[in-house]
């Protein structure tokens, strides 16, 4: 969306002589909804004698090549008011071209440090990715300017963001009191009514007053909307926006992507397009026009209750997994949370995570692995993450149990508990998929970096540090795990009905668990430090020691590995990271020859939640060949989760092992999916299948499989065999 009307300081109007026009004039009359005179204003503008005038003037004629030029020719002059790079930069900014505008206001720093302008539009350029230092930039803007509303206005927005509700209509306040027409304050102060539920007629009324064609304040509102998962009600104040001003093209662009969120192609498409063809060409804007155009290469499945769409390049391999999976979490979560969705759920998946990230613009969490919005999860494909680095299992438990906590609530539900219950179901699927104490989450536990449970939202959208999204996701889990172990999981239910009833969080916790939320996290974290303080502690320790153990390992020292391999596993044994002591431990066995060990250290990595493909299938050898079968099967199904595509030797040694242990039906599962990883040797996938076919007593499908067998390679004689049996098996009904 845009972000904020262009911002002007009386400063400026020093530029001016006594009788000619300020800009800051102009804008005034825009901003009060004055179009005709502002027009004739910035034509005037364009007429003076000064390029920096002519700048603004184009600029409100949004003429962009021509401001563009202007901005250049009035900061050419080594004596040039450093300001007016910072109206350049706010020009950039407004035409999608951030890292310019930012290197603008940096230069304008350099001369004079003292600009709040300058730092204003570093926390505009910062809030546009959810950078760290937004907050930081506006509240210096803040500090250097005390009379300027704008930095409150953009402190009112991200406190809003991170759902502090009291922080945002403080900061709208100041605005206010501040500059009696902060509109965007005033926008604000809607979006908190409308979030919890209040008319928020009375703001309205304030803006449409001082200017009522200001469509921004609706496209701010619906922003806040969206950012607080109510999609279909941001559908409502986009569509406002437009009605208040019909070229609002960031708002049409708003109302595409928010369109798209919801399942739907066509609008979007009208949308989007018509905000490209009037110049309205963000990354957002441009990015979805590509995705949109990408919806044919993939394949929709559909059955009552659920909506596939693959990549054509994958379906055939990835469907018998995900949908069955998807099925078996329905009426899991149905059970657990006493509802059913309200229509089909659409899981879409992405191989080119580009793709997928195009989903996300605008959308705190980058990096993220899935999300979801409303009825319609997005997630990446096995394909678009390193081999290792991803289950979708536990990817879609997680985003599913977005859906049914969003629906349960009506989408009123703050961040922090819908990813915490989402984190909690992941291990509730399987310990081995519980959200794993990682370095980082460690060293934040140490030094006491854990956010009160009451402003644990704060750490989701624009963090303090680089880490605290990756911490708070663990803390929000761990909490929901906590309630879970101490009160029963029946609670979180009881805490999601509470939610749904627009209870807040401390009333949440007071109702449920009768605790302040003080004494809750008094409790809470003497549970963590019970569980995770000596890891927490030891952490430097565990470090100096396993870079020790790394060294000896490249040496090939096996010895002091073994030896000293089993305490520093001991220090941090959720570890299983790269170069985890698992890894090391394996190694040394394996070139030691002690098969049983290496089995041994291995089954620790794997019930810890390691992931490496390479390291589990040595597992599967090592079982197999220890007369171990089963274990074997369990071990290659769990990579089924984890990367089950470009792997034709996975799928055919699990075939085999399951139709050893006359497991047909899983056999012929495995054995598609051989045969849909583009087998080096099609033949051959074609008849194991065919055997496994007539093993489960479907002849109709062996002959087919033993056909396209032969057709391949007309002469395989073990197709030729089975071929004859088949024709010489009376036929049964299958
Ligand atoms: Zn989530």
């Amino acid at each position: 969306m845009k972000l904020f009307a262009p911002i002007f300081a009386l400063l400026l109007a020093a530029s001016a002589s006594v009788h000619a026009i300020a800009p800051a004039d102009c804008w005034s009359l825009r901003k009060h909804g004055s179009s005709g005179k502002a027009q004739d204003c910035f034509d005037t503008l364009t007429r003076s004698a000064s390029a920096y005038d002519r700048a603004e003037g184009f600029w409100g004629l949004e003429e962009w090549e021509q401001a563009n030029s202007q901005f250049r020719l009035a900061t050419q002059p080594e004596n040039a008011n450093p300001l007016f790079k910072v109206r350049w930069g706010m020009l950039l900014h407004e035409r999608f071209n951030d890292s310019d505008a930012a290197d603008l206001f940096q230069e304008a720093l350099a001369k004079d440090p003292s600009l709040a302008l300058a730092y204003l539009g570093l926390a505009l350029t910062s809030e546009n990715g959810f950078d760290i230092h937004a907050a930081e930039y506006a509240a210096k803007a803040a500090a250097l300017d005390p009379k300027l509303a704008a930095p409150h206005e953009l402190m009112a927005d991200i406190a809003l963001a991170n759902d502090d509700r009291d922080d945002a209509v403080a900061e709208a306040d100041k605005a206010i009191a501040l500059e009696s027409d902060a509109l965007d304050a005033m926008a604000i102060h809607a979006a908190v009514d409308l979030l919890a539920d209040r008319s928020p007629d009375a703001w309205l009324a304030r803006i449409q007053a001082i200017n009522p064609t200001y469509g921004e304040a609706y496209e701010r509102v619906g922003h806040q909307l969206e950012l607080h998962y109510r999609y279909e009600d941001a559908v409502t104040w986009y569509r406002k926006a437009i009605e208040a001003d019909p070229q609002l093209w960031s708002a049409h662009s708003a109302l595409g992507v928010d369109l798209m969120r919801l399942g739907k192609e066509d609008e979007p498409y009208k949308e989007l397009e018509l905000a490209y063809d009037n110049g309205y060409r963000d990354a957002a804007t441009v990015n979805s026009l590509r995705l949109l155009d990408s919806y044919k290469n993939f394949d929709t499945f559909r059955d009552d209750t659920t909506i596939l769409k693959l990549n054509k390049s994958e379906s055939a391999l990835l469907l018998p997994y995900i949908q069955p999976e998807l099925h078996t979490i329905l009426a899991t979560y149905e059970k657990k949370y006493r509802i059913t969705l309200p229509g089909p759920v659409q899981v879409e998946v992405y191989p080119n995570h580009e793709d997928f990230a195009v989903r996300t613009t605008g959308m705190p969490g980058l990096g993220a692995l899935g999300v979801t919005f409303g009825e319609v999860v997005a997630m990446d494909s096995p394909s678009a993450r390193k081999p290792g680095d991803f289950n979708w299992g536990a990817t879609l438990w997680h985003e599913m149990s977005h859906v049914f906590i969003l629906t349960a609530t009506n989408h009123r539900v703050p961040r922090w508990f819908t990813e915490g219950l989402a984190v909690h179901e992941e291990g509730m699927r399987s310990p081995e998929w519980r959200n794993r104490v990682t370095p980082d989450v460690l060293v934040a536990i140490r030094d006491k970096k854990l956010l009160p449970v009451d402003n644990l939202d704060r750490g989701f959208v624009f963090p303090d540090y680089p880490s605290q999204v990756i911490v708070s996701y663990f803390q929000a889990g761990t909490i929901c795990d906590f309630i879970g172990e101490k009160w029963g999981e029946g609670k979180l239910l009881d805490m999601v009905h509470s939610y749904a009833k627009l209870a807040t969080t401390p009333q949440t916790i007071q109702q449920n668990l009768a605790l302040t939320p003080t004494q809750f996290d008094q409790q809470y974290l003497a549970w963590i430090d019970h569980k995770y303080g000596a890891e927490a502690a030891h952490f430097d320790e565990w470090r100096e020691k396993l870079k020790v153990l790394v060294a000896a390992a490249e040496q090939k020292q096996f010895d002091t590995v073994l030896q000293q391999g089993p305490a520093v596993l001991a220090l941090y044994p959720q570890y299983v990271d790269d170069a985890n002591v698992y890894e090391l431990m394996a190694l040394a066995y394996k070139a030691r020859g002690s098969a049983q060990s290496e089995a041994a250290i291995l089954t620790g990595y794997e019930h810890a939640g390691g992931q490496s493909p390479d390291l589990l299938k040595r597992l599967a050898i090592l079982e197999e060949s220890a007369g171990q079968p089963d274990a074997a099967i369990a071990t290659l199904e769990r990579l089924n989760y984890i990367y089950p595509v470009k792997d034709e030797d996975l799928h055919h040694d699990l075939g085999d092992l399951l139709y050893a242990q006359k497991q047909y039906d899983g056999a012929i599962r495995e054995f598609n999916a051989a045969l849909a990883s583009n087998p080096v040797d099609k033949a051959g996938a074609e008849f194991d299948l065919a055997r496994a076919y007539f093993a489960a007593g479907q002849k109709d499908k062996a002959q087919d499989s033993v056909l396209a067998a032969l057709e391949v390679a007309p002469g395989y004689r073990p197709a030729q065999k089975l071929l004859l049996q088949l024709q010489e098996t009376p036929t049964k009904s299958n």
